[in-house]
């Protein structure tokens, strides 16, 4: 049983589209007995599945968002069946900001699971999504995208599956969603997982997962907003929660280990010498350091420590030592 201090003002267990706000408890100066509002839908109709899902965990990642906006508005409860729970912005003040974390508590709500439920507004989301929602949840989808700082390649994330009815399953949900790319993890996941994300909190109640990085840079593309759209629709009809959806032929996904990253060691202005999706080999040289504060001093190469391909990359010129300016990734079986 949860102690969560948020209310909802949609019934989860009501047949039809319910729309509203998760009441997060914030009491401040301005507005002593105020709440911050989680948009939340549900459409629900029939015995079907339940499956949950999420926008807005990093609020300035789009994609997602536009996308889920665009479905709970569209989906007509008399065609499906089974219950569709949306959240288009998880971290509600850090989406409304367009800020990867909450301006209100710092939180990161992808590192804050499993939460506390009389914790920061951060933390209270996530108690409630781990406590409230992934318990009456069958499948859970987060999308994200590289935010600010990252442009991702359209990637489906999933792990391996702990058996193999959750291998086979999850390999039906990356289908589905026929992303042209998919990272698959090599460990981690079930239900003694310890990670601070969706990924972990749905693990841990049992509920089957997949998240997904769908580009980045601080916007939208048609093609990827298309891509996103189309794979959530298709995801729901594979689970035969929106039956009559007829999916055109799938394009094929190429399945992928992330390897690591590529960091800048000096300050400056990265100029890169690759490309997403483009190959590396250990050694080379990827990207120029070059400093325009003394234009006189040479620029300071970045090279790469793995063979690979680029997955993402940085999507803003300044660096600093520390930052990721590449992440690569290879083949599955490659190795
Ligand atoms: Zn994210």
């Amino acid at each position: 049983m949860t102690e969560t201090l948020i209310t909802s003002e949609v019934d989860f267990d009501v047949t039809g589209k319910q729309t509203g706000f998760l009441r997060v408890p914030h009491s401040v100066h301005r507005s002593a007995y105020g709440w911050l509002p989680v948009p939340v839908v549900t459409i629900q109709n029939g015995d079907g599945p339940t499956i949950l899902l999420i926008s807005g965990v990093h609020g300035d990642e789009y994609e997602g968002q536009i996308a889920l906006t665009r479905l709970a508005r569209e989906l007509d409860p008399e065609r499906i069946d089974g219950r569709i729970i949306v959240l288009t912005m998880a971290n509600f003040p850090a989406a409304q900001a367009g800020l990867r974390t909450s301006p209100i508590d710092q939180g990161n709500l992808n590192r804050s699971f499993p939460g506390a439920a009389q914790g920061s507004p951060t933390a209270m989301v996530a108690h409630f999504i781990e406590e409230v929602l992934m318990p009456i949840a069958d499948y859970a989808v987060d999308l994200h995208s590289g935010g600010s700082s990252l442009y991702y390649l359209p990637t489906l994330l999933r792990g391996r599956g702990h058996t193999p009815d959750e291998a086979a399953r999850l390999e039906v949900l990356q289908a589905a969603f026929d992303l042209p790319y998919a990272w698959v993890f090599r460990g981690g996941g079930g239900p003694a997982s310890t990670a601070r994300t969706t990924m972990g909190a749905a693990n841990r109640k049992g509920v089957l997962s997949v998240m997904a990085e769908l580009g980045g840079g601080g916007s939208v593309t048609p093609d990827i907003l298309h891509r996103t759209e189309r794979g959530l629709r298709r995801v729901l009809h594979a689970l035969d929660i929106l039956p009559d959806y007829r999916p055109d032929a799938a394009r094929g996904t190429r399945e992928l280990h992330a390897k690591g990253s590529i960091y800048a060691y000096h300050s400056g202005v990265i100029e890169p010498l690759k490309d997403l999706g483009q190959a590396v080999s250990r050694d080379e040289t990827v990207g120029l350091i070059h400093h325009p504060e003394t234009p006189w001093e040479a620029a300071d190469p970045v090279s790469s420590p793995l063979d690979g391909i680029i997955l993402c990359k940085r999507a803003l010129g300044r660096v600093e030592r520390g930052d990721a300016v590449f992440q690569i990734a290879a083949d599955v079986g490659a190795e």
